[in-house]
């Protein structure tokens, strides 16, 4: 195992992090992390309760007064140094992803410099946060619009990504000079405290970044806390879309400023123009990264009628020879684990379920035996819109197969979700690429691509997949508030 020659004990924390502080939870309570493929407990961190987040939220409003005012050159310093210890012990925080979230270890270690990235991305924008000087309405006035960081900035965020969900978000809000108190998911605590080891190293002031640990149980109380506390100004939450919707109306309360990534429903249409190995190539990394656990994996894939049965013949053949499910540090290992038991019961239904009404498995459909939350690669024909395995999110590693006649059927199909997350299609008709593009709702698009998320662009969904967007030059004003300044001069 390749963790073995890693120095993983030395960045794996079983404290949270508050005001440049390694500390236990008020009630002295621990809850226990595990690893996903064979069920070995980790370790423990603090199972801290509404007010641990309390006192977490006071320390990053009283260094949000000194914070806020540090140059941003000061700022975008701190970040690169961040990054490049980031880059530094990569190894190190890829075997804790691995460890306790299961993906594979090349995965993990891609997932750290997709992380790493946003912390150098964020860097540079820091000293761009530029407003403008505008044009008065009367001789003696004059007016400009500045931009200044909203303030305290809760987050809460879920464990598919436990390194760059945090990172995506404390990069933007860091730059713009805000202050953080965040809750990771409780599945992948170790990951954030890593984090937060690395950002005093690199100089962030206690206060700064906070991160408060917690078990489900107290997700919900601290979740309040942070939408009801008036020392908050903004909630960024990644996850479900029913917590999304809790905490949107939670937030009601306060007027809080939030930013929500929530799910997807992605359709990944296949043209009969489409260059059938490129959209082989292009299904399999949207659709099987992460074992189908991403937000933006293809959900329904919708194949036109000329080159359907060519498509999951394909499928069935990649899906045989390039997949191979299990522990994430087996050398050649691409399917982990699912990130538990719950997971492994909802995939499996939604497969019976699709079966029952009429899908055939071409390959898979069944859990993988032995220990560990493991389902196999999984290929279903002859799915149709209705059935539950295309109207709801499998996070999970099954490519449905939808057949559709016209380009206009498939854009219905396609836009007939409450999601607008990603959506992919290949195509090698120019015309049919603009038209089909301009007519997706959804927030990304990739057109003869299925890799289209990096720092430099943007990240976010239309409809029920959420509001405000991360990443890109746009990332950073989710965290930043316009202010109009008029002089008037005599
Ligand atoms: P997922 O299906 O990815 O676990 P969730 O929305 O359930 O998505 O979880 C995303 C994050 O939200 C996790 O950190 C989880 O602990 C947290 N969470 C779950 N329920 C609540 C809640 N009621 N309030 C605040 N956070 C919550």
């Amino acid at each position: 195992l390749r963790m073995a020659s890693t120095n993983v004990a030395a960045l794996q924390k079983d404290k949270a992090y508050v005001d440049g502080k390694w500390v236990s939870a008020k009630s002295g309570k621990t809850f226990e992390v595990t690893n996903p493929s064979t069920g070995a407990v980790l370790g423990s961190v603090p199972d801290m309760d509404r007010s641990d987040a309390q006192a977490a939220v006071d320390a990053a409003y009283k260094s949000f007064q000194s914070w806020k005012t540090t140059l941003p050159k000061e700022r975008s310093d701190i970040l690169r140094r961040w990054f490049e210890l980031c880059v530094k012990h990569k190894k190190e925080l890829a075997t804790l992803i691995t460890l306790e979230m299961g993906k594979s270890y090349p995965e993990s270690e891609g997932e750290i410099a997709y992380s790493a990235n946003f912390l150098e991305w964020y860097s540079e924008e820091a000293r761009r946060t530029y407003g403008h000087v505008t044009p008065s309405s009367a001789q003696n006035k004059r007016v400009m619009v500045i931009k200044q960081p909203v303030g305290v900035v809760a987050m809460i965020t879920p464990w598919n990504f436990p390194s760059a969900m945090l990172t995506r978000k404390m990069g933007a809000a860091l730059a713009a000079g805000c202050t953080v108190v965040a809750r990771p998911a409780e599945d992948t605590p170790l990951s954030a405290l890593a984090l937060c080891q690395l950002a005093e190293q690199a100089g962030v002031p206690p206060g700064v970044v906070n991160v408060v640990t917690s078990s489900r149980d107290n997700a919900s109380p601290i979740g309040k806390e942070f939408c009801e506390n008036p020392l908050i100004s903004k909630i960024s939450f990644t996850g479900s879309c029913n917590v999304g919707k809790t905490l949107l109306s939670q937030c009601a309360s306060t007027v809080k400023k939030t930013s929500m990534e929530l799910g997807g429903n992605a359709p990944f249409i296949v043209f009969d123009s489409a260059d059938v190995d490129k959209a082989i190539q292009g299904v399999m990394f949207a659709k099987f990264r992460v074992t189908g656990q991403t937000c933006i994996c293809a959900n329904r894939i919708l194949v036109q009628e000329g080159v359907y049965d060519k498509f999951v013949q394909a499928l069935a053949k990649a899906i045989d020879s390039q997949l191979k499910v299990g522990d994430g540090f087996e050398p050649g290992v691409t399917q982990g684990p699912l990130i538990n038991k719950r997971a492994v019961d909802k995939v499996e239904s939604l497969v019976n379920s699709s079966v029952d009404q009429g899908a055939k498995v071409v390959v898979g459909g069944t859990r993988k035996e032995g220990a560990g939350n493991f389902y196999n690669p999984t290929l279903l024909r002859d799915v149709t819109t209705e059935m539950s395995v295309s109207t709801e999110e499998i996070f999970g590693p099954v490519a449905a197969c939808i057949k559709f006649k016209t380009e206009e059927e498939a854009v219905t199909i396609a836009n007939s979700t409450r999601y607008g997350l990603a959506s992919y299609f290949y195509t090698n008709d120019i015309s049919q690429s603009y038209r089909v593009s301009e007519a997706l709702e959804f927030g990304m698009v990739g057109v003869n691509e299925s890799a289209m998320t990096s720092p430099e662009t943007t990240f976010g969904g239309w409809k029920e997949s959420g509001l405000g967007t991360e990443g890109g030059k746009y990332g950073i004003d989710e965290y930043l508030a316009l202010k109009n300044i008029c002089y008037g001069i005599q």
